[in-house]
């Protein structure tokens, strides 16, 4: 084991995008970070070696959240490489939009295998294998909210996310877990920037009163105060992090 003084987080899709950003916030905060990637190896080696420059312990492991044979050795691997785990952030996902109609199996099936069976793998391990008084935070999306055309079947596995938060929390009554959502509005990451007209960009961007797109920073800020001291008696509840679309 490296490291025995910091507390251990693991964030899952941390190579790029809202992970990789929350990543940077928990070792800034003194979290040691293990980071969980797919596809993405090179970006996440850069991260790491950005995150231990700056003085971070920091390990890249590789692994598909939708595989349960992969995140079971992804736990074991961290346990060896920095020890158990206090903090996991269920953050990898996927986006693909069509009218339900238009919807092929393979989106459904990709949806729900990263989304959801990711979530559910993750979970299933950090049961056993956190460490009692951890955290556990799980990105849902405020699409769940707006009910708009396109979003059918992700938003259906943000509701299964919300569903398992919320259920989760009683089952872990005695270890001093908590488990909370965020629930980001549009971002500026490559899952809601893939696809889209700059004119559609525009008008996701004038929907908060904020009037503007969220930052990485913006998401990673609501998952640091459940990760962290101040936020130890949130427990069960989405943090609708959006600058107020509704
Ligand atoms: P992103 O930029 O597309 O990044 C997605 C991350 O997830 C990447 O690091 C990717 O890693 C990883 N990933 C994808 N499939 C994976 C798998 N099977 N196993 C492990 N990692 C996997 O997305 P983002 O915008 O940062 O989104 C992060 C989370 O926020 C998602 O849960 C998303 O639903 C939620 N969210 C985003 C927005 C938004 O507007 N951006 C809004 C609401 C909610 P590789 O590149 O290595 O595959």
């Amino acid at each position: 084991m490296s490291n025995t003084h910091s507390q251990i987080a693991l964030i899952t899709g941390a190579s790029r995008g809202i992970g990789a950003t929350i990543a940077r916030r928990l070792a800034n905060d003194g979290f040691a970070i293990a980071l969980n990637y797919a596809a993405s190896a090179t970006e996440a080696a850069a991260l790491v070696a950005e995150l231990k420059q700056a003085g971070a312990n920091a390990y890249a492991v590789q692994a598909d959240v939708s595989k349960a044979d992969e995140v079971r050795r992804m736990f074991d691997a961290v346990e060896q490489q920095l020890g158990k785990i206090d903090v996991l952030v269920n953050n990898a996902g996927i986006l693909k939009t069509a009218p339900l109609a238009q919807s092929t199996d393979e989106a459904f099936e990709q949806m729900f295998a990263i989304n959801v069976r990711g979530v559910f793998n993750t979970l299933r391990e950090a049961a056993t294998r956190l460490n009692d008084g951890g955290r556990i935070i799980n990105l849902s999306s405020t699409t769940l909210a707006l009910n708009l055309p396109g979003y059918a079947i992700y938003n259906g596995t943000k509701a299964a996310v919300e569903a398992f938060t919320r259920v989760f929390v009683k089952e872990l009554r005695g270890r001093r877990i908590t488990v909370n959502s965020v629930a980001p509005g549009p971002v500026a990451t490559e899952l809601f920037l893939n696809g889209k007209t700059d004119e559609q960009v525009q008008a996701f961007a004038k929907m908060p009163p904020l009037e503007r797109l969220g930052r990485p920073d913006d998401i990673a800020g609501a998952v640091a105060f459940l990760a962290g001291r101040d936020g130890s008696w949130v427990n069960g509840q989405v943090i609708r992090a959006n600058g107020g679309i509704a």
